[in-house]
C-alpha cells in the first residue's frame, strides 16, 4: 500500500470513531505538530492560539514591508524569516486541521499540508544560521557561502519530499497512525546541530556581535528552545510556533526594527546602514562608488541661521539627494551625506549633478532668508579596493581634509597618488601600535643658541621614527595619527622618561644648560593627573623640575585655555617652566594665551618667510620680538636656516635661535660630541 493509501487509511477511522476514539490514537509527532490524542476542544483552543500567533508575526511582516527599511542581506534574511516564520504556523494549521477532521476530498491537501509542514520546520534553523551569519560586522557572509552551509538542511528537505515513497522519516499505519520513521532522528538532530552551531558562532563572534546583539540572539535561542522542549513534552502546547513568534518580534523590535537605519531628522539612511551596506558588497567582491557631500560651513550657517535654520538647510539638501538618488542617499554624520552606487555611469552622472547642484557658492532659501552653503564634494571610486567600510569613511574625512575650504564648493576625485597618501598614513597608523609596544621610538635633540652667549643654552627633544620598509616617518606624520588615535599619550610617556633618563645618565650637560624643551600635546595635558604624573617620572629618574620645559603650541593653549590653567598652575608650582610653541602658525587668541605662565614664546618658522627681502615681513617680525620682550617674554626664533637669517633676527635682538643654520636635531651620541666641542662643556 503507498503511503498516500496508508495516511488516507489512518485518518478516515478516526473521523469515524468520533472525539473519544480519536484520543486513543497515538501520534509521535515531531516537533510541533500537535498531537492527534487531545480533544476537539483542545484542539480548537490550541489552533486559535496558532491562528492569533500567525496574526501578530502577521502584524510585523506588514509594518516591516511597510516602513522605508534597510535592504541588506539581514534584513532580507530577516523578511525571509518572517515569512517562513508565519508560514510555518499556517502549515501547522492546516495540518493540524486535516488530522482532526478527516475528509476522503481533502486526501492531497492533507498529505501536502503535513510534508509542507515538515519542510518549513526544516528551513526555519537554518534560517536562524544564517540570520545570524548577517550580523558580523565586517566579515558579512555572502549569500552564495551561506548558501553551502545550507547543504545539510537541503539534504534534509529532499529525504522530507520523497518520505511519502521511502517513509524513512515517518508514515500513518492503522490502527496506530503516525509512526515513526527509522532515521526519523534525524529531524531532532539536524534541529539540535543547527541551534548548537548557531549558539558556538555567538560565542565565536562575541566580540563582534558586541553584547546587545549577543544578548538578544541567546534570549532567541532560549525562547525557542525551551518552547520545542516544552511542546515535546506536552504537545497540545504549540510552543514552538510561540517561541519562534517571540523571537520574530524580539528581533523586530531589536536588530530589525526599520528606524534603527534611518537618521530621524531627513528621513534618508543613517551611518549604521552605510556601514553595513558597504561591509556587505565587499564581502560579495562588488565593485561600488561613494560620493560625499559635506557641509562644513553648517557650525557657521547654526549660527547666523539658527538651529532651525541649520536644521531646514540639512532636511533640504536631503530632499535634494533624495529626489535624484532615492535610496542611495545616506546621511552618515551630521553635516556628511553619502551616496552609494553601485554603477560607474550613475556615479559621474550624479557628481556632475552635485557639482551642479552647489555651484560656486551655492544659495538656499531657507524661511525666505538666502543663505550661502559651500560644500566639500568628494568622490571614491572603487571604494571596494578599499577593503572595509571603516576605512572607506575614513578615507573620505582624508579627501575633505585635503581642501581649502575656502568658503566656496570645491571638489575632491581621488586618485592613485591620494589614496596611496591615506594608505601610506594606515601603515603607519598600525606600525605604532607596535612601535609602541616595543619602544621603538628614538629621541634627537636639537641645540637652540643663545644669541647673548653665543653658545647652546637649552635643547629641544624631538620624536624619530623609523620604519623597516616607509623609513624615517616624518614626526609631523606620525604624531597627528597619534593623536587622532588616542596613542599620543603612550608615545609622551615613553619618551619623557626617556629624556628624564638621558639627563640623570649625563648630569653634567644640565650645568651648561638652562633646560631640555619637551612638547606636550593636547591630550597629554587633558589626562586627569597631568602634573603629578610627569611629576612622578622627574621624581623616579631624580631629575630637578628646573630642568624640564614643557613647549606647548598655540592652537593648544587657546583651544584648551581654561583647563589648562590649573595645570599650568600646578607645574609652575613644582618649578616647571612653560613655553608657547609655534606662535604665528595658526590663530591664537592672545588675550587667554597671555593669562598662561609663559616665560618663553617660540616663533613659528612661517613668520621667517622672505623676511630679508619684504619689508612688510620683516617689520612684522621684528615688532613681534619688540612686543613679547616689552611683555619679559623671551624669544626663541624658530626654523632659521641661513646666515642672512640669522643676521637679520639677531639684530632685532631675539634671545635665542632654533634651526638647521646651528644644528639639525641630533640622536644622543652626535650631540654629545657636539655639546663637548663647545669650549664651555667639559665633562
Ligand atoms: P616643533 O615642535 O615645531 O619642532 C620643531 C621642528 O622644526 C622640528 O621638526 C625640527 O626638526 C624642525 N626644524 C628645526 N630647525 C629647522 C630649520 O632650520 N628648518 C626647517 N625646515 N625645520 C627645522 P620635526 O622634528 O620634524 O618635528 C615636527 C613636529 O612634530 C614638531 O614641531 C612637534 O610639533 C612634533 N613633535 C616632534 N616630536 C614630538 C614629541 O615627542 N611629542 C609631540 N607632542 N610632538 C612632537
Ligand atoms: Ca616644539
Ligand atoms: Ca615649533
Amino acid at each position: 500500500m503507498n503511503a498516500k493509501k496508508r495516511l488516507w487509511n489512518q485518518i478516515q477511522p478516526a473521523a469515524n470513531t468520533g472525539p473519544d476514539q480519536f484520543t486513543k490514537v497515538r501520534i509521535f509527532h515531531s516537533f510541533s505538530l500537535f498531537s492527534v490524542g487531545c480533544s476537539i476542544e483542545k484542539t480548537m483552543v490550541c489552533s486559535r492560539l496558532c491562528l492569533s500567533l500567525s496574526q501578530k508575526v502577521l502584524l510585523v511582516l506588514w509594518y516591516f514591508l511597510g516602513q522605508k527599511r534597510a535592504e541588506d542581506l539581514n534584513n532580507q534574511v530577516f523578511l525571509f524569516f518572517a515569512i517562513i516564520g508565519i508560514l510555518d504556523v499556517v502549515a501547522e494549521l492546516a495540518s493540524n486541521y486535516y488530522i482532526s477532521f478527516p475528509d476522503s476530498n481533502c486526501e492531497i491537501a492533507a498529505m501536502l499540508a503535513t510534508t509542507i509542514f515538515y519542510l518549513l520546520q526544516a528551513l526555519l534553523p537554518f534560517t536562524v544560521i544564517c540570520y545570524i551569519q548577517t550580523l558580523h560586522d565586517n566579515k558579512i557572509i555572502s549569500a552564495k557561502k551561506m548558501f553551502l552551509s545550507g547543504v545539510p538542511t537541503f539534504i534534509l528537505m529532499g529525504m522530507i519530499l520523497t518520505n511519502p515513497f521511502t517513509e524513512k522519516l515517518f508514515y500513518f499505519d492503522i490502527p496506530a497512525g503516525y509512526m515513526k520513521g527509522p532515521w526519523y532522528m534525524l529531524m531532532y538532530y539536524s534541529a539540535l546541530c543547527h541551534m548548537a552551531a548557531a549558539l558556538i558562532l555567538i560565542v565565536i563572534w562575541r566580540k563582534k556581535l558586541g553584547y546587545r546583539k549577543v544578548k538578544v540572539l541567546l534570549e532567541i535561542l532560549l525562547i525557542s528552545g525551551a518552547g520545542v522542549v516544552i511542546q515535546l513534552l506536552y504537545h497540545p502546547l504549540l510552543t514552538t510556533g510561540f517561541g519562534m513568534s517571540l523571537g520574530i518580534l524580539a528581533l523586530f523590535i531589536t536588530i530589525n526594527n526599520p528606524h534603527a537605519n534611518i537618521d530621524t531628522l531627513t528621513g534618508l539612511y543613517n551611518h549604521l546602514y552605510l556601514v553595513r551596506k558597504s561591509n556587505e558588497l565587499i564581502s560579495a567582491e562588488k565593485s561600488f562608488h561613494i560620493i560625499t557631500v559635506y557641509l562644513y560651513q553648517l557650525r557657521h550657517i547654526n549660527k547666523i541661521a539658527g538651529v532651525q535654520g541649520g536644521n531646514s538647510i540639512l532636511k533640504l539638501t536631503a530632499r535634494k539627494l533624495g529626489e535624484m538618488c532615492g535610496k542611495k542617499a545616506f546621511r552618515t554624520t551630521g553635516k556628511r551625506f553619502m551616496i552609494l552606487t553601485g554603477s560607474l555611469e550613475e556615479y559621474e552622472y550624479y557628481l556632475t549633478q552635485l557639482k551642479r547642484m552647489f555651484d560656486g557658492n551655492s544659495k538656499l532659501n531657507v524661511n525666505n532668508k538666502i543663505i550661502t552653503v559651500p560644500v566639500i564634494i568628494s568622490g571614491i571610486m572603487n571604494a571596494q579596493k578599499l577593503g572595509d567600510s571603516g576605512l572607506i569613511l575614513e578615507y573620505a574625512e582624508y579627501l575633505e581634509a585635503l581642501s581649502a575650504k575656502s568658503g566656496l564648493t570645491e571638489v575632491i576625485q581621488d586618485d592613485h597618488q591620494t589614496m596611496n597618501g591615506f594608505l601610506y598614513n594606515k601603515r603607519v597608523e598600525q606600525y605604532l601600535h607596535k612601535a609602541i609596544t616595543e619602544d621603538l621610538f628614538e629621541i634627537y635633540y636639537q641645540p637652540v643658541y643663545s644669541t647673548r652667549k653665543k653658545c647652546f643654552i637649552t635643547l629641544e627633544a624631538l620624536s624619530r621614527l623609523q620604519h623597516p620598509e616607509l623609513g624615517w616617518i616624518a614626526p609631523d606624520v606620525f604624531i597627528q595619527i597619534a593623536e587622532k588615535n588616542h596613542m599620543i599619550e603612550q608615545i609622551t610617556d615613553l619618551q619623557f622618561s626617556r629624556v628624564c633618563r638621558f639627563l640623570g645618565e649625563n648630569r653634567y650637560l644640565m650645568e651648561h644648560l638652562l633646560n631640555v624643551k619637551v612638547n606636550l600635546s593636547s591630550l597629554d595635558l587633558m589626562r586627569n593627573d597631568c602634573s603629578r604624573h610627569f611629576i612622578r617620572i622627574m621624581d623616579a629618574y631624580k631629575i630637578p623640575h628646573n630642568w624640564i620645559q614643557f613647549e606647548i603650541t598655540e592652537t593648544v593653549a587657546t583651544e584648551y585655555n581654561a583647563g589648562l590653567r590649573r595645570v599650568a598652575e600646578e607645574f609652575t608650582a613644582a618649578g616647571i617652566g612653560f613655553c608657547l610653541d609655534d606662535f604665528g602658525s595658526g590663530y591664537a587668541n592672545l588675550n587667554t594665551v597671555m593669562r598662561l605662565p609663559f616665560s618663553v614664546i617660540k616663533v613659528d618658522r612661517s613668520l621667517l618667510f622672505d623676511i630679508c627681502r619684504d619689508e612688510k615681513r620683516a617689520i612684522f617680525y621684528e615688532s613681534v620680538v619688540e612686543t613679547f620682550h616689552k611683555m619679559n617674554y623671551h624669544i626663541v626664533s624658530e626654523g632659521v636656516e641661513t646666515q642672512e637669517e640669522m643676521e637679520q633676527i639677531s639684530s632685532w635682538g631675539v634671545d635665542m635661535i632654533q634651526g638647521y643654520y646651528f644644528s639639525k636635531p641630533l640622536p644622543e651620541k652626535e650631540l654629545l660630541e657636539l655639546l663637548k666641542k663647545q669650549d664651555n662643556i667639559e665633562r
